[in-house]
């Protein structure tokens, strides 16, 4: 069963979130992209953002897939509530959904035989028609109804802009796709053979349970490890937990009480 994918487009890497969250589904398949470092503290990770959020249909899969109200509170309030938490106040995320639902020039089907970053591109020349340019805003998102064609919930660039949610619109996914944007790769576990905290052993892709860029079921509280916020945020700004449990993760790292499942 194949979590997650790994993709080009417009020379940035792409990671999805996996549709489906078992811990045999969980793959290595992105690990590659790690070669790379994830962002540091700048100008893209901090400071106020504007995401577009692009509504969009299809001819053979006609529908609103989210309406405006709720698109609003899954970045504007939820999104943006866990980035400000996660910052410490560094950043924040305001964002314009599209009115209407724009209709894409392809079918459901022919986009979801792998022509994801071509879906992108219309929706935002779509969205561009309608007076929404995505150049206007720091983010950007397009939004349709589950195509059974994409293997992923959600799909997004690393470090850059442009992210997919494939008929899934909750924080778990938002807030992990919008983690990657700023930079994030996944929170993996360093899985050992001996059940020891530093023996032999092997990264597990998404293996932290603790974290949004982990891959269960992760909610508010599940926050960037620290190493994380450390990437996005100035050092200086980032004042660690004093009496924080260490997680049982096998990675050095302080977890909040309110982050334990
Ligand atoms: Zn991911």
């Amino acid at each position: 069963m194949i979590a997650k994918q790994q993709n080009s487009a417009g020379g940035k890497t792409v990671c999805a979130i996996a549709a489906r969250w078992t811990a045999c589904a969980l793959m290595a398949l992105c690990l590659a992209a790690g070669s790379s470092l994830p962002a540091r503290a700048s100008a893209w990770t901090e400071g106020a953002k504007t995401m577009l959020f692009m509504r969009v249909d299809f001819s053979d899969m006609v529908g609103e897939p989210i309406t405006v109200a709720a698109a609003q509170t899954l970045i504007g309030t939820d999104t943006n509530n866990f980035y400000i938490q996660n910052s410490y106040n560094k950043t924040s995320i305001a964002v314009t959904v599209t009115p209407t639902v724009l209709r894409m020039p392809q079918t459901a089907a022919y986009y979801g035989a792998g022509n994801h970053s071509l879906l992108l591109a219309d929706a935002r020349a779509a969205a561009k028609a309608e007076g929404y340019d995505t150049a206007n805003y720091n983010l950007d998102l397009v939004a349709f109804n589950r195509i059974s064609g994409f293997s992923w919930a959600g799909l997004a660039s690393v470090g850059g802009k442009g992210a997919w949610l494939n008929g899934y619109f909750g924080l778990r996914e938002a807030g992990h796709e919008v983690g990657h944007n700023y930079g994030l790769f996944h929170a993996n576990l360093w899985q050992t053979t001996d059940n020891s905290v530093i023996g032999a052993g092997s990264s597990l892709d998404y293996g932290d349970p603790y974290d949004m860029m982990g891959g269960y079921n992760t909610t508010s509280a599940h926050h960037f490890n620290s190493w994380f916020k450390s990437k996005l945020v100035l050092p200086e700004s980032k004042p660690l937990p004093a009496a924080a449990p260490i997680g049982f993760s096998s990675r050095t790292r302080f977890h909040p009480v309110a982050c334990a499942l």
